[in-house]
């Protein structure tokens, strides 16, 4: 998986404008763009590896979710992407996409022109950003130790 650029230089666009600026808008793209397989990685974690043909034991239970944080950020991307693509089957009368994360990423890229010029955009950008960010610290505890949480982001 490629790695992806975070600058230190977190900046939203909300005092400026509510609009998104051209760099938070392409950001955003790229963060929709990658948040099906953080999703994907992220399931991977929920199952405990095969044990090495020790079934008799049972002490594992394969297909029961482990990993209490990783099923929190899964929920927490499906959610927040279905409800800002509620937002936009509101404003522009157009079809519900499915609910699954990738149909839904790929509807948010889709509209993502409409959305940048919403009063709400850098509310959505900021939960996404929250989002994608709570599920790498999962996947990549290491890689981002320097992130500052909680800055301030809805
Ligand atoms: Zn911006």
């Amino acid at each position: 998986m490629q790695e992806i650029e975070f600058r230190s230089a977190h900046h939203l666009c909300v005092e400026t404008d509510p609009a998104l600026c051209e760099p938070c808008q392409e950001r955003l793209d790229r963060q929709l763009a990658l948040l099906p397989r953080v999703y994907g990685e992220l399931e991977a974690t929920l199952v405990p590896a095969p044990d090495s043909g020790d079934r008799e034991t049972g002490t594992a239970r394969p297909g029961i979710p482990l990993n209490g944080p990783a099923v929190e950020a899964r929920a927490a991307v499906r959610g927040t992407l279905a409800s800002w693509a509620d937002l936009i089957v509101e404003g522009r009368t157009v079809r519900l996409p499915l609910r699954t994360v990738p149909a839904l990423a790929a509807f948010l890229r889709r509209h993502l022109g409409w959305l940048a010029a919403h009063p709400a955009a850098d509310d959505a950008a900021a939960d996404i950003d929250t989002v994608l960010r709570q599920a790498l610290r999962i996947l990549r505890p290491h890689s981002f130790s320097a992130v500052p949480t909680g800055s301030g982001a809805r």
